[in-house]
């Protein structure tokens, strides 16, 4: 859930305003970018892509089945990926690139070269699987990087992707069990992905190098309340496992081997802060109006079901934006089935009722690729959101099934994302016509004629907005795209994270445009960016 009364920059103000003890040797602050307010305390865990990196050693007896069995799932998972990214691969880049994924899948089924040696190193050597790997198919690699053949040794950095890939799926599992629950994670970067699952192992607080206040990592962290700071520039070579860190996600810094007397500083602003977030919540049965008497209606963003809870809390008013990627992102499939779907959808609505739920549909692309997609020079202008969805009705269907089944039990509505042109708004409802046919003659029960709403990302549809606005039954305004889409700058990217301006008059003239066009055509406009 991203707004609420307790976000408000007066915390920060009052936060902030007393100085930092003077500073003594070995301690080192970094300011970076605050996403989720919230102060951790614990030991530093340094995620690096070096976590790859694969250590020999031997196994007891009783280890070596359990290896095996890490090894076989290893290749399972590498073989699910390679089948999926080659079938995206065919059927957006053509015969020619797929056959680069084609020919990962032949290494990896060439048992007599792979498996077996491998499986023979973890039993005769006592070797664990991630080294027997490592140093099979290192072998091999060597063997094709010394052909005279450029076509060869091509063959051999391919070796080395599908190496990577088994080795990142062997690791994952380990990783997690080898990060403390109470350590706060450091990383050069990560992804949305990673975030939940090192929620899931508990961790205190997170700090990155890269990343900005509304890449998607961020708005997962903050959803997660999860201690987060990002943009730490070179973090991660200075900290170390083990170190002392505090993550100040208020004011957007990290100390590394604070002293005593920050140390206590910190406890006491921790205390502080704690207190300060319970007394605000006085805050929330007021109506959410400004000083001038407009009443605003305040829906929450949800990207988790068990953030259902905060909605009375924080006193929501229905939810304004559910990012369904979410679901298929932490279960890393691009499919999910009608059933898997509905059954979440149908519980989202059910506590959500009478209030409104707006469901979006998957905006896959972007920083939210999911590991089966291939690899694009600029992902945000690239295949995303209803893109996707129009060219995919196998991945489209399922999900306007399960949630038009979903609006049996209260009141929902469909949003659109990434929309570019208006022939797309038009497919979609098109589609959707024809799902409501099928699931009338399936005897389904549902709500007809369900709202679909178009996001305001693009500045295309923003310059366009009448036109729009006669085609859609609301409109919602994706400031965190808007922005990036209007200013040019990569919403994650820290370099240019200064120029990241949502207030920048440009961003605001298109806002105004599009909320009058909604009113010229009488159909509501809300805004659901950070
Ligand atoms: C936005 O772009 O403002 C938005 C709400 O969508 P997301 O952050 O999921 O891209
Ligand atoms: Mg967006």
């Amino acid at each position: 859930m991203t707004h609420h009364p307790l976000e408000s920059p007066a915390i920060e103000a009052v936060e902030v305003q007393a100085p930092l003890p003077k500073r003594q040797d070995g301690e080192q602050v970094l300011e970076g970018i605050g996403v989720t307010p919230g102060i951790a305390i614990g030991p530093v865990y340094l995620f690096t892509r070096d976590d790859l990196r694969v250590e020999p050693r031997k196994i007891a007896d009783d280890e070596v089945e359990t290896e095996v069995e890490r090894l076989e799932h290893a290749l399972s998972k590498a073989e699910r990926d390679l089948k999926k990214i080659a079938s995206v691969a065919r059927e957006k880049l053509g015969d020619e690139s797929a056959d680069i994924f084609e020919a990962h899948l032949m290494m990896l089924h060439d048992d007599a070269s792979l498996r077996e040696p491998i499986l023979e190193q973890i039993r005769e050597e006592r070797s664990n699987a991630d080294y027997a790997v490592k140093t099979v198919m290192s072998g091999h690699r060597r063997r094709l990087e010394a052909s005279e053949s450029e076509r060869i040794r091509e063959r051999g950095q391919d070796l080395a992707d599908v190496q990577d890939r088994i080795i990142r799926h062997l690791r994952r599992g380990k990783i997690l069990s080898d990060i403390d629950p109470e350590s706060i994670v450091v990383a050069e970067n990560l992804s949305a992905a990673d975030i939940v699952l090192f929620s899931r192992r508990g961790i205190l607080g997170c700090a990155m190098d890269y990343g900005g206040a509304t890449s998607h990592v961020s708005i997962m962290a903050r959803a997660l309340n999860i201690p987060m700071v990002v943009s730490l520039h070179g973090l991660s070579n200075v900290a170390k496992s083990g170190d002392l860190a505090i993550v100040d996600g208020v004011y957007g810094r990290i100390l590394l081997n604070p002293d005593a007397a920050t140390l206590a500083f910190y406890r006491n602003r921790k205390k502080k802060y704690l207190r300060l977030l319970k007394e605000q919540k006085h805050l929330v049965p007021l109506p959410a109006e400004t000083l001038d008497g407009h009443r605003v209606t305040l829906r929450a963003n949800l990207e988790f079901r068990e953030e259902l809870e905060l909605l009375d809390e924080y006193g929501a008013e229905g939810i304004g934006l559910f990012r369904t990627e979410i679901l298929f992102l932490m279960r890393g499939r691009i499919t999910l089935s009608e059933d898997e779907q509905y059954d979440t959808y149908k519980r989202i609505v059910e506590a959500v009722r009478p209030a409104m739920t707006t469901f979006r549909v998957l905006d896959l692309g972007g920083d939210k690729m999911l590991p089966v997609a291939h690899r694009e020079h600029n992902p945000f202008l690239g295949w995303r959101g209803i893109r996707v969805l129009l060219d995919k009705p196998e991945v489209l269907l399922p999900q306007l099934r399960s949630i038009l089944r979903a609006s049996a039990e209260g009141p929902v509505r469909i949003l659109l994302p990434m929309v570019t042109s208006i022939e797309e708004v038009r497919r979609f409802k098109r589609i959707v016509k024809d799902v409501e046919a099928e699931l009338h003659a399936q005897d389904h029960v549902f709500q007809d004629g369900v709202e679909i709403g178009v996001m305001v990302e693009v500045p295309a549809v923003a310059l366009q907005a009448d036109l729009f606005a006669a085609e859609a039954d609301f409109l919602s305004i994706g400031t965190n795209d808007l922005t990036q889409y209007v200013l040019a700058v990569d919403r994650g990217n820290d370099l240019v994270a200064s120029l990241y301006h949502e207030l920048h008059p440009a961003v605001l003239a298109l806002i105004k445009q599009t909320i009058d066009a909604g009113h010229r055509h009488g159909i509501p406009v809300s805004l659901c960016g950070e």
